[in-house]
């Protein structure tokens, strides 16, 4: 159980002042739900304004604090189209206030025509004119009241202003208590970092490196050591030693041979499975480089040796896909392989439920569905987790390890990460490198083109889809810049909606999951052309016949998430096209960011490039919405600081494998802070 004096900070966000259901709903989207989520909700970055009495003072993309007056309200054409307030400053300049989403009530009441407001925001240019988006502070006071020079920037979602997330911190922090210290003396003093306590209140008030590099450091000891306990409690383990005889997969008719990397995966797999200790083992590659058979190899040597295997997909449409293929492949082995989703309901789960009992069922394929507490198997020796998040291994890996035996257990991703970072995403794993392609595959025509030329990439979609071929249009979502995101990805559908019509779906994180495996299931099956998509996730289904893809701003993607979502359509033999659209005004190292996409397709080397060219300050790819990755260290942070963390960790356990000792008393709130607490629950059960 938590610690009773976490126990304020894990509360939910109700008990602060002023936060009831109008304030509960933008605070859950962004996912803070607790006190303790709003303390960790850190300041993207902090403003410097200016306060200038004219907009002629001030220059574009500046951060500026001036009284203007509102003229005229403009709705815009369709529904979709943003809110925008005219105004005026003291001298006569015109200034659009702009609004996205469903805020328009809102801006009307707190910008009333004729009357002079305090503004503070960045001021931009659209068109010929200039406009302010989504003002920062509306006030009728001086220009004092809009706060002090340097002001916290956090993200913030539609109904959610700046000012009431600071005060919402403010209240947070009023909870902190004091905590044992956990981090090892020694690093705390060579690094003059303060303690935790002190870390959060600074973090929230200034650009403090000191601080922002312990509570990252926290974060990054807790994963250390959460994934150590997982890793050294599975070493104690007992699984089942699986020899297959080959009689299964001497049966599999493929039609192509193996690669090489497939062939050396296979061989390491059937290594681990061999042993009394249960396998933990992580295979890597890109999209296309053929995971899914080594994973059905893995299954088929589980089933030779009299035991079942279970795949977990991330999602319901996914597994739907992995059941199919897999069913297909095998099916001259003559294995029974199941599909288990959270939709199954009545006698198809009783049916499914009996035959994992009396194993007559070799393969279960599904969602989490297939762990739930009321699904049992006969033996269960192997788990397949085809992990498409980043992170999320650890707590993967503790659904397999109920029961007496600890099943064998392969994770597969995709994601193409630098080498120096494999160790922070999964820790201890063994691993196993696809870095070899299936022969045959094109190179993926990739491209750069000015987002001015949007047009002639329309008609490009036009022709294509003549030639009866399918494309995706993916638009960013960031989570902290949601609304706008989605706004934006909204209002991009519609306009493609107005000259594709029904050939256009789209999919997006805030779709209930039945409108999204609707809209994914219309586009799979070739009854709609296009799929505009926000995630990487939301274009995980192979489908064959998309061989376009259009990226839209691209230079706010992450280059190992572009060559992700690329992949998605070098998948057969034919040729096809990558997009990048790209914004205006492009800094040198976006330029040569997306100039790489088109030079290489080496996943691996993207990544590596990536993390040198962007350095410092950049977040681990662009936390899109949905995969959150570390939510406090940088990737910088990272770098720097996770070997410590790694290094310290495995002194900590090595010293005090129990977690007994006045430090490792401290590490056991540090891991309930993190919710890494199955690392704790595992001491206990261990
Ligand atoms: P991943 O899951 O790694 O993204 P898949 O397992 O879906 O990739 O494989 C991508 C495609 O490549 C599939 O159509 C698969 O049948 C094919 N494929 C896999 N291995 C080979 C191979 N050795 N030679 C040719 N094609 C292959
Ligand atoms: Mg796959």
């Amino acid at each position: 159980m938590r610690p009773e004096r976490l126990n304020p900070l894990f509360a939910e966000t109700d008990g602060l002042k002023g936060v009831g259901p109008g304030l509960r709903r933008p605070l859950d989207r962004l996912g803070l739900t607790r006190v303790r989520d709003i303390l960790y909700h850190l300041p993207d970055r902090f403003v410097h304004r200016r306060v200038v009495t004219s907009l002629d003072d001030a220059g574009v993309g500046e951060q500026v604090i001036v009284a203007l007056t509102p003229r005229d309200y403009r709705s815009g054409g369709s529904p979709r189209a943003p809110f925008r307030v005219l105004a005026e400053d003291a001298m006569g300049n015109v200034c659009a206030l702009t609004y996205f989403g469903r805020n328009a009530g809102w801006a009307r009441k707190q910008l009333p025509l004729g009357e002079t407001r305090w503004i503070a925001g960045r001021l931009d240019q659209f068109g010929q004119t200039l406009q302010i988006v989504h003002p920062d502070h509306v006030a009728d006071q001086g220009a004092a009241a809009l706060g002090t020079v340097c002001e916290p920037v956090y993200g913030v979602a539609e109904g959610l202003t700046q000012a009431r997330m600071a005060a919402l911190a403010g209240q947070a922090l009023a909870l902190v208590p004091d905590l044992p210290e956990w981090i090892e003396p020694g690093l705390l003093a060579r690094k003059g970092w303060p303690n935790w306590r002190e870390a959060l209140h600074s973090a929230h008030r200034s650009e403090d490196k000191a601080a922002r590099d312990r509570l990252a450091y926290d974060e990054l000891l807790a994963n250390s050591l959460a994934l150590m306990l997982v890793r050294d409690s599975n070493r104690t383990r007992v699984g089942t030693p699986l020899q297959g005889d080959g009689r299964l997969r001497g049966k599999l008719v493929l039609p192509f041979g193996l690669t090489g990397a497939q062939r050396r995966s296979i061989a390491e797999i059937e290594g681990d499975m061999a042993q009394t200790a249960p396998m933990l083992r992580l295979l890597q590659g890109d999209v296309g480089a053929g995971k899914t058979v080594v994973a059905l190899e893995a299954m088929l040597i589980a089933v030779e040796a009299g035991a079942q295997a279970a795949l977990l997909a991330p999602t319901e449409i996914l597994a739907r896909q992995h059941y199919a293929t897999l069913s297909r492949m095998a099916s001259s082995t003559g294995v029974n392989i199941a599909l288990l989703t959270g939709r199954d309901k009545g006698r198809a789960r009783e049916a499914i439920l009996m035959g994992l009992l009396d194993g007559s069922i070799d393969i279960c394929v599904g969602t989490h569905a297939i762990f739930q507490d009321s699904v049992a198997y006969r033996h269960l020796a192997l788990v397949v987790i085809d992990e498409q998040h980043r992170f999320g291994v650890g707590q993967r890996l503790m659904l397999t390890q109920k029961g007496k035996r600890t099943p064998h257990c392969l994770a597969m991703t995709a994601t193409p990460i630098p080498r120096t970072l494999t160790l922070a995403q999964y820790g201890e794993m063994d691993v196993s490198r696809l870095d070899e392609m299936p022969p045959g595959r094109q190179p993926i025509d990739t491209r750069v083109v000015a987002a001015e030329r949007i047009g002639d990439v329309v008609g490009a979609l036009e022709r294509h889809f003549a030639s009866g071929q399918q494309a995706y249009w993916v638009c960013p979502m960031v989570r902290e810049n949601e609304s706008e995101d989605l706004a934006a990805a909204e209002a991009r559908f519609a306009a493609l909606q107005d000259r594709f019509k029904d050939d256009v779906v789209l999919v997006h994180g805030q779709l209930r999951p039945e409108q999204k495996d609707a809209a994914m299931e219309r586009f799979a099956g070739g009854r709609a052309k296009l799929l505009v998509a926000t995630t990487v996730i939301e274009v995980g289904v192979d489908v064959p016949n998309a061989t376009l893809m259009v990226i839209e701003q691209a230079e706010r993607f992450g280059l190992a998430q572009l060559h992700q979502l690329r992949g998605r359509v070098g998948r057969g033999s034919e040729k096809s096209t990558c997009l990048l659209l790209r914004g205006e005004a492009l800094s040198e190292t976006a330029r040569e960011r997306l100039a790489l996409m088109r030079e290489t397709q080496d996943g691996f080397r993207l990544a590596e490039e990536d993390l040198r060219l962007r350095g410092g300050g950049e977040l681990l790819g662009t936390r899109q919405s949905g995969e959150a990755a570390f939510t406090i260290a940088t990737l910088e942070q990272i770098t720097e600081l996770l070997p410590i963390a790694h290094d310290d960790a495995r002194l900590l356990i090595e010293r005090d494998g129990g977690l007994t000792a006045p430090r490792g008393e401290a590490a056991r709130l540090l891991l309930y802070l993190f919710e890494r607490d199955y690392g704790v629950q595992l001491l206990r059960g261990g």
